[in-house]
């Protein structure tokens, strides 16, 4: 028996522990060791590594005909508020629909640079009121822009962002997608799908390492907000001038990332792409889910609402049971979780996205064994 297999020891292809968590996430080790050379932001290699990722992330959306592909460099939020401050122009309005702590950031965003803002707000274990969002827009004309997150990460619901598309364009306003956690492993068709916009960034479906977010913008909507952004660093439409002008990015490219984003989109597609990404993380989360339950945990949603990427278990009211050393004994043998940020109810959540497999998922389901022992936790139900 591998120590895997006694719930000994995770640990991912170059022996560190496995990330279970929203990101950053478990990486292969040869999209780490794409990283280990030197490229001059002018090299001719490196631009057309660059063009190749921005080309191929457009097209695993459908969007290459209808988009421009825009890197930001940064984390995730850094490409979401560069998506809000240069769409929605200053005179704008946007609506954000808030389940979570990402629609929450989304809309302090908003506040922050000084555009008007309004939110439609639904509790973090219920999806958007479709109804109230088709109210709201025949009633306020002000508002141009609607923001949803495809996948709220916050507790891993999946929120119905077709349905939130088709109600935005019949009303005739633009929509936003916040598809960080969900891009590259649950499909979005921008044929099917209308979206003005579209943030994800390189380290969470598309299994890169942090510091690139790109935008999906519609070509003529992104070269009618130049001039929109509050943020000279932040403003899509001049990097998107540079680009296509020089080919090269305004200020100093993260190379290494967008290295190892170009081996790791070339992992996605020898997967299967979109469809063989999310039919792994799909049994992942089958397998984490089905186990916990087995064990007497439950999850926070039901599984019509769960989208397989991360999912959120209630705390057991066990007296015995003790998240930090529950935490911390699960770290000891190499599996990282991540606690919970609702305000619905007692949590931690799990992970099942990064270079994870079944027999990961299958390794973390013992150790909560043996942490539950250890503990002495004799029942989890809640
Ligand atoms: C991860 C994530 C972000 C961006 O977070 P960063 O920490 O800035 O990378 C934004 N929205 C959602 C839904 C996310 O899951």
């Amino acid at each position: 028996m591998t120590e895997r297999e006694t719930g000994g020891r995770g640990a991912s292809e170059t022996g560190d522990p496995l990330l279970l968590t929203p990101g950053p996430l478990t990486t292969s080790a040869s999209v780490k060791r794409a990283m280990l050379h030197d490229w001059g932001s002018r090299d001719r290699t490196f631009l057309e590594m660059n063009e190749r990722v921005l080309a191929r992330i457009a097209a695993m959306a459908n969007a290459a005909d209808t988009h421009a592909c825009v890197p930001m460099q940064g984390s995730g939020t850094f490409a979401v508020e560069a998506m809000i401050g240069t769409m929605v122009p200053r005179d704008g309005k946007l609506l954000v629909l808030v389940n979570g702590a990402y629609g929450t950031r989304a809309a302090r965003i908003c506040a922050r640079i000084g555009r008007a803002v309004v939110t439609l707000e639904t509790p973090e274990d219920t999806p958007p009121d479709l109804a109230a969002l088709e109210r709201c827009l025949a009633e306020d004309a002000a508002i141009t822009h609607v923001l949803a997150v495809q996948c709220e990460t916050t507790s891993g619901i999946l929120n119905p962002v077709e349905e939130i598309a088709t109600l935005v364009a019949d009303a005739g306003r633009a929509l936003l997608i916040d598809a960080m956690s969900a891009f590259g492993a649950l499909p979005l068709d921008a044929g099917e799908v209308p979206f003005q916009a579209l943030a994800a960034s390189s380290n969470k479906c598309l299994e890169g390492v942090p510091g690139l977010g790109f935008v999906l913008c519609v070509r003529e909507a992104l070269a009618a907000a130049a001039g929109n952004a509050p943020s000279l660093a932040l403003d899509l439409a001049d990097q998107q001038a540079a680009l296509e002008k020089t080919g090269q990015y305004r200020f100093t490219p993260p190379i290494h990332v967008i290295a190892a984003l170009d081996q790791a989109i070339a992992e996605h597609a020898a997967e299967g792409g979109v469809t063989g990404r999310g039919a792994r993380y799909a049994e992942n989360c089958r397998v984490l889910v089905d186990g916990m339950r087995a064990r007497g945990f439950e999850t926070l949603l039901p599984d019509e609402l769960q989208a397989p990427i991360i999912v959120t278990f209630r705390m057991p009211v066990d007296p015995a049971f003790d998240f930090t050393r529950f935490y911390d004994g699960l770290a000891a043998r190499g599996y990282l979780i991540y606690p919970g940020k609702l305000t619905v109810a007692e949590s931690f959540r799990i992970g099942c996205i990064g270079r994870l497999d079944r027999a990961d998922m299958e390794g973390a389901l013992a150790a909560v064994d043996a942490v539950l022992a250890e503990m002495g936790v004799t029942s989890v139900t809640a």
